[in-house]
């Protein structure tokens, strides 16, 4: 195994309930992203990672070992993991634990996700459709040119179709960037999946999102969100609200 001085965490939560349904988990934060979701409540590590501090390996690592008896798993977050090169070994380190491994992504690297579930050190993957699979609505619901990255995002959801591995597939639902259509053309692009999640987004008390005009942004309603949830049922039946 590889030396960890370098892993470059930059947020670490000791116990989550919220992050891996069901599971009492960890979260391990990583830096930088390809998006610039407008939306994004973990701006920091995306815009300016140098400024948060790196939390040395050896201490999660001792953290979780101290845990293992009782912590499920680990959820490996971000920003956007995929972009680190040594991520297969942080999951491989997690695995040896003995902990389950959740990978959030936003589906931009195909073959680092193939490479997780070939090697088997991935236990549950939850990929974001951030929008409908087409350039401009992708484009504008990421806040950078989704024409390099649409390719990507196609073959991660074609990679997860075609696994036996636990997944989702999930949208954040933003006033102004989503409609009951647009959630009716993703779940027709991932018809066939094990779980579609719609999540509302609201913005959390003291954590400005990256766009400050989207802090002004009133979630949508319940009766919204449930059209949204009856649209997206009838290509993906196991849709759920979180
Ligand atoms: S994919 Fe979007 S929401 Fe997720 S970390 Fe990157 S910019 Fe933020």
């Amino acid at each position: 195994m590889g030396d960890y001085l370098g892993m470059e965490i930059k947020g670490f939560v000791d116990l989550s309930l919220v992050d891996w349904d069901g599971k009492l988990a960890s979260v391990i934060f990583l830096p930088r992203c390809n998006f610039r979701c407008p939306y994004c409540h973990n701006y920091t590590l995306v815009l300016c990672p140098e400024k948060e501090k790196t939390i040395p390996f050896e201490r999660v690592e001792n953290y979780l070992k101290s845990k293992r008896d009782w912590l499920d798993g680990v959820c490996i977050t971000g920003g956007e993991p995929t972009l680190h090169s040594d991520l297969p070994e942080l999951c491989s380190r997690m695995k040896s634990i003995g902990l389950s491994v959740k990978l959030d992504t936003n589906g931009t690297r195909p073959q680092m996700v193939e490479g997780l579930i070939e090697e088997r050190i991935v236990d549950y993957i939850a990929v974001d459709i951030k929008a409908p699979l087409t350039a401009d609505k992708y484009s504008r619901a990421i806040g950078v040119d989704a024409k390099n990255v649409l390719r990507r995002v196609k073959e991660t959801v074609g990679v997860l179709l075609d696994s036996r591995i636990d997944y989702e597939f999930r949208t954040t639902v933003v006033p102004t960037l989503h409609d009951k259509e647009d959630i009716e053309e993703i779940s027709h692009n991932i018809k066939g999946c094990k779980k579609y999640v719609l999540q509302r987004f609201e913005v959390s008390v003291g954590k400005k999102p990256l766009d400050p005009a989207f802090s002004e942004l009133k979630p949508f309603a319940d009766n919204e969100i449930i059209s949204f949830f009856v649209a997206a049922r009838k290509y993906v039946p196991t849709t759920r609200i979180r």
